[in-house]
């Protein structure tokens, strides 16, 4: 905190991590001698830079870029862009660092990285997010490759966004690697990469309820968000037979009590995805509750499965949905819960999925999406959906295994800290000073 004030998203994802590694940490005293923690807390480097582009009526715009390279000690950096008017380096390094664990969960050779803007994509043309893209890329390219650090979407870049910078990477790099992931079919993008973020984090639900002995099938489920994980999740939850009675997005969320089924899920699909419209026309179209400003978390539910962004459910919030019953909580977003709806979950001893193992199915298809430009080569739907699966076994597992306490409950947390962080350690152990 003395080195990196006014950081403090940075400093309460660090502090997540410190605070339930401590044990493994210290049966291994060599971490200590070689000053382990604070080489893998401070990023390997940091770019920022300056993005000038022209809007639509020929003003000359400017925003701050940057590119978090957290760490490598696994493989190349890995990690989205997130274009968003909040992104601030300290919003970045935390992403960084969470990503750096995560990324050593899925099982795949990436290390950990995150950039983005604080441009806001919000009331933009389709020709001014293009020349934001070319812009920002013009300055990006020369430090990102395919062996050295592989950005992909994030809040605010979805295909498109992708895409603009892929081509614009392209033209200047002058090689056809896909550096990018979260590509276009037509040009190196994966399957099952849209969805994976959001399906990746049922898969990692239905272990846990599995432990439980508990069925998805007619579970009542709150979502916020409804961007691309919030989209997808509610995907796979409907095709389970799971009632979603939420959405949101920045400004307010819905409440429809009766589900929200295939064909409503096609209209906020279209509303978000072709029109960027908000969420509150949800409600309009189908003359449900809209409540402007604030969270879903009031509502009664099962599951909660906040999939929007960080600290959108309080300590406050968190004892709102334990006294209606919500019995587990599964993160599609980044660091969603703050430190006291975490201390919550945990008391109240519920399943309690943290981001970095539950959301971890979007990079892992980018991960797969990498080995398939590798190759030259593009595996079927089920292919990729298989090993999707998986891999979010697997991560469960990891979790089981580190998390798992003498009266047999699951510390989630503590189990992915300790499996994602006793990989980098020990990868960087191997490799000696650096
Ligand atoms: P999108 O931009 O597609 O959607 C984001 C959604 O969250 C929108 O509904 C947006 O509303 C809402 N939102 C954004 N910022 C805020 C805010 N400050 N307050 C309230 N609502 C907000 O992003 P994604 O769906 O890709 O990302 C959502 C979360 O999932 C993020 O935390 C991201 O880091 C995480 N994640 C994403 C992965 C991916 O593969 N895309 C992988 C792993 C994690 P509005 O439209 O009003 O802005």
């Amino acid at each position: 905190k003395r080195r990196f004030p006014n950081e403090p998203e940075y400093h309460q994802a660090v502090s997540e991590v410190l605070g339930t590694i401590e044990e493994a940490y210290n049966e291994h005293p060599e971490f200590e001698k070689s000053n382990l923690i604070e080489r893998l807390c401070i990023p390997d480097r940091i770019f920022s830079f300056r993005v000038t582009w022209t809007d639509d009526k020929g003003q000359i715009q400017v925003n701050m870029g940057y590119r978090i390279q957290h760490n490598n000690a696994i493989g190349p950096y890995k990690g989205g862009i997130r274009f968003h008017a909040s992104v601030n380096q300290s919003i970045l390094k935390f992403l960084a660092f969470e990503q750096t664990f995560k990324n050593s969960l899925t099982t795949l050779p990436m290390g950990g990285g995150k950039g983005g803007s604080d441009f806001s994509p919000r009331g933009k043309s389709n020709a001014e997010i293009m020349r934001f893209c070319q812009a920002f890329i013009l300055e990006l390219w020369r430090h990102i490759g395919p062996d050295t650090d592989v950005p992909a979407g994030d809040i605010g870049v979805g295909g498109r966004e992708v895409a603009y910078m892929y081509g614009m990477y392209k033209k200047l790099a002058r090689e056809n690697t896909g550096t990018f992931t979260g590509k276009g079919i037509e040009f190196g993008g994966s399957l099952i990469r849209p969805e994976a973020t959001g399906y990746g984090n049922v898969y990692f639900l239905l272990q846990m309820l599995k432990t439980k002995g508990i069925d998805i099938k007619g579970k009542v489920v709150a979502v916020s968000g409804s961007g691309n994980v919030a989209q997808y999740t509610v995907e796979k939850l409907i095709s389970l037979g799971a009632k979603v009675v939420t959405m949101s997005d920045s400004d307010g969320y819905i409440y429809d009590p009766d589900g929200i089924d295939r064909a409503k899920l096609d209209y906020i699909m279209e509303l978000k995805n072709l029109y960027r419209g908000r969420i509150r026309e949800y409600a309009e179209q189908y003359g449900c509750k809209y409540v402007a400003g604030a969270r879903p978390w009031g509502e009664k539910c099962d599951i909660a499965m906040p999939s929007a962004t960080q600290n959108e459910l309080n300590g406050e919030e968190a004892k709102t949905l334990l006294a209606n019953g919500c019995f587990a909580v599964s993160e599609g977003a980044n660091m969603p819960s703050t430190p006291e709806a975490i201390d919550a979950f945990l008391e109240a001893k519920i399943l309690y999925a943290p981001g970095k193992a539950a959301n971890a199915g979007g990079v892992s298809v980018s991960g797969l999406e990498m080995t398939q430009n590798a190759q030259k080569l593009s595996w079927s739907s089920e292919e990729v959906d298989q090993k999707l699966q998986s891999i979010m076994e697997s991560i469960h597992t990891q979790c089981v295994k580190y998390g798992k306490q003498n009266d047999g409950y699951v510390n989630y947390v503590k189990g992915a800290n300790v499996a994602g962080f006793m990989k980098v350690a020990k990868a960087m152990m191997a490799q000696g000073i650096l």
